[in-house]
């Protein structure tokens, strides 16, 4: 089990039932302007299913947001998304894509 940081992420636009955006790769690294690695989205499930714990950590606000398996409540797939609650720097759909 580890911890880990993601600092960049893939989106990958969804179009049924309505156009939307899904996380379909993360980028791991222990700063934010190096990724070590990139999981696919069904990997970085599993590795939550296996006790991983994956965050990110907003360029300005210094804010953690923990990254959690959820469901899309537009086409139900299972996805990723951050507990974002205060700022929106954390929020895992707002990193930049590298
Ligand atoms: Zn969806």
């Amino acid at each position: 089990m580890s911890s880990l940081r993601i600092v960049s992420v893939h989106r990958e636009l969804v179009a049924d039932p309505s156009v939307h955006w899904h996380v379909s790769a993360i980028g791991i690294g222990a700063h934010p302007d190096r990724i070590d690695r990139w999981l696919t989205l069904p990997d970085a499930l599993d590795a939550i299913d296996g006790g991983d714990h994956f965050y990110t950590i907003g360029d300005t606000s210094k804010m953690l947001a923990r990254v959690h398996r959820s469901v899309c409540p537009l086409c139900l797939h299972h996805v990723i998304g951050s507990t974002s609650e205060n700022v929106p720097d954390n929020n895992l759909h707002n990193l930049p894509s590298k």
